[in-house]
């Protein structure tokens, strides 16, 4: 087993688990994560956030753990931990010129020493984002400014906010990357600890301003006060600012008004879904990245199986790799059906009919479908209400004016209020956050039936 490189191991154990475990859970606590070291036994998992963490260490650890050890065929140990608190001492996260170590305030993102502008694959799916982010890093501050990312999860933009950050590094400019959940959490913090101060000189003395995930800033107040104040002060210095968002612009109109003369300085470089070519570009160009060789007809399945997100293009490349190495067998079109079989056999969602997603969400929160319909404002029925309208609209795929009718005559206006709400609370309340994870599992199992 010491051969096995930690992370075909966990790979391979995603891979397992995948098919164990309903989507949206998967999705939110296992995706994300990245296996750092197997020693003695031992496997250290990487995951983003605290949260993450601290739900794989309370609900999930037996199942993992027993089948890290069906893989492996030997006992092993797994803890999880928290990639920011790993990578806190790393010098490549923050770091300027004049200060070659990292300051030690609150977390910092590592750097993914892959996401580079050599190993991003330019196509015409992506060709205005991969401009826009090379003028960033090429030209910071002179030439658009902010750059704004976007796209549909999985496409990139991550990556090429990293690639801005090495490029800018390499230049000797001082580079602060953080999410916009790391933003507010950090804001907050320093206020509770009267050290806004600290807070704000980091801004202060960074020359390039990275910040991923910016939708997570909509609907916080404060924080989007702060953050609209640090903006302006960087971007009238012109110092760079470069911002990625996976939701629509219009859910981040309060933030973006404020914004939009800044923006309309600024250059907005969407990512479509890669096509074919690209897909193939970028699978061959992974292969090489891991120095091992595969078959142009296996490269060809891979990229014809997924469309939509070059995340899963990967994550398939790389079950395929792990069942390999795994196995010792070549790879060839025979071994992808057998390591993605799995998947494939795995039903897809069916579309929930809304009277029985309506009663999943009543029992959940033990209620009835009545109540979520009737005019009751107990505060659990309205939670419950607002819920299920959210899921109405986001699963089953009914419009606001068609939630509304369909939860005893009210408004699209009604209804998309609600949404807004239980979205944005979503954010910061886990409980919540748990529900809907729980709920739409729920939904699965019962569409599945
Ligand atoms: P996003 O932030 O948009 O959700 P990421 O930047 O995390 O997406 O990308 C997901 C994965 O796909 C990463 O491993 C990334 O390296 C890879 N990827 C996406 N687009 C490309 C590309 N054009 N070339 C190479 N790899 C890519
Ligand atoms: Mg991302």
């Amino acid at each position: 087993m010491p051969t096995v490189a930690p992370r075909s191991l966990w790979q391979a154990v995603l891979g397992e688990l995948q098919v164990q475990i309903a989507r949206p859970s998967y999705e939110t606590f296992l995706r994300d994560t990245s296996a750092v070291s197997l020693e003695n036994h031992h496997l250290t998992i990487n995951t983003p956030s605290p949260f993450v963490a601290e739900y794989l260490r309370q609900k999930l650890y037996p199942l993992v753990k027993q089948t890290a050890e069906r893989v492996a065929r030997e006992p092993i140990e797994v803890s999880f931990q928290v990639a920011s608190e790993a990578y806190v001492d790393e010098p490549m996260v923050v770091t300027s010129a004049s200060t070659p170590l990292p300051r030690q305030f609150g977390r910092t993102l590592a750097l993914n020493q892959r996401y580079t502008f050599e190993t991003f694959i330019v196509g015409k799916s992506n060709q205005l984002a991969h401009a826009a982010a090379l003028a960033a890093a090429t030209y910071p501050g002179q030439k658009y400014n902010p750059v704004f990312l976007y796209s549909g999860v999985g496409l990139g933009k991550t990556h090429l906010l990293h690639a801005v950050a090495h490029r800018a590094l390499a230049h000797g400019l001082s580079v602060l990357y953080m999410s916009a959940e790391q933003f507010t959490n950090e804001f907050i913090n320093s206020i509770r600890e009267g050290r806004t101060a600290e807070f704000n000189a980091r801004f202060n003395e960074t020359d390039v301003l990275l910040m991923d995930d910016v939708y997570s800033l909509a609907g916080k107040d404060q924080t989007q006060e702060r953050f609209f104040h640090l903006f302006n002060e960087m971007h009238q210095s012109n110092r760079q600012i470069v911002l990625t968002s996976d939701r629509p612009a219009q859910a981040l109109t309060s933030l973006l008004d404020r914004l939009r003369s800044r923006f309309s300085m600024g250059l907005t470089g969407d990512i479509q879904t890669p096509d074919l070519e690209t897909r193939v570009a970028i699978l061959r160009s992974k292969a090489e990245q891991q120095q091992v060789s595969v078959p142009d007809d296996v490269l060809m399945m891979l990229a014809r199986k997924v469309q939509r997100s070059v995340r899963d293009l990967e994550g398939n490349f790389h079950r395929v790799l792990a069942l390999a190495e795994l196995t010792g067998r070549p790879i060839s079109k025979d071994l992808v059906v057998q390591a993605l079989a799995p998947l494939d056999a795995r039903q897809e969602r069916e579309i929930p009919a809304p009277e029985e997603l309506l009663g999943v969400v009543a029992r959940h929160y033990s209620a009835t479908p009545e109540a979520l319909r009737g005019p009751s404002r107990e505060k659990k029925v309205a939670l419950a209400r607002h819920v299920a309208m959210l899921l109405l609209h986001q699963e089953a795929g009914l419009t606001l004016s068609q939630v509304g009718r369909f939860m005893g005559g009210r408004d699209h206006s009604t209804v998309d209020h609600a949404c807004k709400k239980i979205e944005l609370l979503s954010n910061t309340e886990a409980g919540l956050r748990l529900d809907l994870v729980a709920l739409r599992e729920a939904l699965q199992k019962s569409s599945a039936a």
